[in-house]
């Protein structure tokens, strides 16, 4: 659930410190990166070196980086980092912090940096917590929309009995997922993109290529796991790095193995991208060895046509799962481009052309039009980053398993 999110844990002096250990590991196994800050008081309660070793990052506590006092800790870059932060154990002493700016440490400067969604979990003894004083700095902080997650009830440290105990660690964990899962519009959405070229090998050091990237499909991966999906990524050759937080990611070469990799997952998704350029033809045989110089035979390659992945997996496509193909048309672009959504049989069709300036293959921007039956939507040039977000957000209303 919390696949590849950035959570930044600020953890401040309270016996509760000592939880933050097993915080860190629910966090992680939910697939979670996490980054540690600990106040100078934390470390009565909890070290940084198990903190370290269970978030896997070096533990931050102040200013200056403690191998090279001369570089510091880039607080705004760390608040900038995180999809959320959360602050557990937040004493009193560091709400009063957060609440009035008093940015004296490294803990109250990343949150006061930090443009995600914060959560709070106070911890401290029951007449402290219900005391006027800090009552006031709850009330600041729930007016500047900062989540406080309210203390438990229970045995506290100073063996009284009362409302103050941090929430146990499984606690805190279940109210970010159930944040997370509210803010993830495809949560429980299973999604298959295809991206990049195929190569159809000649002999063993030669193929029949294109220049396709695979940035389209990549950006298309990256914005369907932000946006809660579960996404199978089938990829040809591409230099780029592979999205995090992926269901599961094949990288194949040829038309043939990307069919195979589709076919395995296409019956169960609710929603395809089509994104990659795909080879048409592959030679008809492939030479085992490199093929020589001289060779009579080699002044022609005889060429056999691959399977249409598209069109095929469109032919057995259920009723409330949604297709999408992309077109690449160099001239009369949105006739060609409606004309191929018909014959392939896919929901929609993302038409571009590479005559635009700037658009198409390898290029990092990109101008397309959404088409579907009754849909016709050119959408602005822009990074394929953004259109990959934008596509998705135009195309959800009309997704058939998503209310
Ligand atoms: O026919 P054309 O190659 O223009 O169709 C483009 C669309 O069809 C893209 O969505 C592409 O991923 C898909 N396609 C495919 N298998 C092929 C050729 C194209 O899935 N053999």
């Amino acid at each position: 659930m919390l696949n590849a999110k950035k959570i930044l844990l600020g953890v401040s002096g309270s016996i509760a410190a000592y939880k933050t250990v097993h915080l860190v590991r629910l966090l992680k196994k939910e697939g979670a990166e996490v980054k540690v800050i600990v106040t100078q008081s934390a470390q009565d309660f909890v070290t940084k070196k198990a903190l370290a070793t269970v978030s896997e990052n070096p533990v931050i506590d102040n200013f200056y980086q403690d191998e090279n006092p001369e570089l510091w800790n880039n607080h705004v870059k760390l608040g900038m980092w995180a999809d959320i932060m959360l602050i557990a154990p937040a004493s009193a002493n560091t709400i009063a912090k957060l609440n009035s700016a008093e940015a004296n440490n490294i803990l109250i400067t990343t949150f006061l940096s930090a443009r995600c969604p914060v959560f709070v979990a106070p911890a401290m003894d029951l007449d402290m917590w219900t005391h006027p004083s800090n009552q006031v700095n709850i009330q600041g902080l729930k007016e500047k929309n900062i989540h406080i997650i309210e203390p438990a009830s229970g045995s506290l440290a100073s063996g009284l009995e009362g409302k103050g105990r941090m929430p146990e660690p499984e606690e805190l964990l279940s109210t970010i997922t159930h944040f997370l899962k509210s803010q993830s519009p495809l949560s429980g959405v299973e999604a298959l993109v295809t991206a990049g070229p195929t190569y159809e090998n000649i002999d063993p050091v030669r193929f029949i290529g294109n220049y396709s990237s695979g940035k389209m499909g990549y950006a298309l991966a990256n914005a369907l796991v932000k946006l809660g999906a579960s996404v199978h990524l089938v990829s040809g050759p591409s230099a780029l790095k592979q999205p995090k937080g992926l269901k599961s990611f094949v990288k194949i070469t040829s038309a043939l193995e990307m069919l195979e990799a589709c076919e395995n997952k296409a019956s169960t998704v609710d929603l395809a991208f089509f994104a990659a350029a795909v080879s048409d033809y592959r030679p008809k045989a492939v030479a085992t060895s490199k093929l020589k110089k001289g060779i009579d035979t080699l002044n022609t390659i005889e060429l056999v046509e691959n399977p249409d992945i598209l069109k095929k997996l469109c032919a057995t496509k259920k009723e409330n799962q949604t297709f999408i193909g992309f077109a690449l048309e160099t001239d009369n672009v949105i006739e060609n481009a409606k004309a191929k959504r018909i014959k392939k049989g896919c929901d929609y069709i993302i038409a571009n052309s590479p005559n635009a300036k700037d658009t198409g293959f390898s290029h990092d921007t990109n101008l397309v039009t959404l088409i579907g039956e009754t849909l016709n939507k050119d959408l602005p040039l822009m990074s394929k980053d953004l259109l990959a977000v934008e596509i998705i957000t135009q195309l959800m209303p009309l997704l058939k398993h998503v209310k």
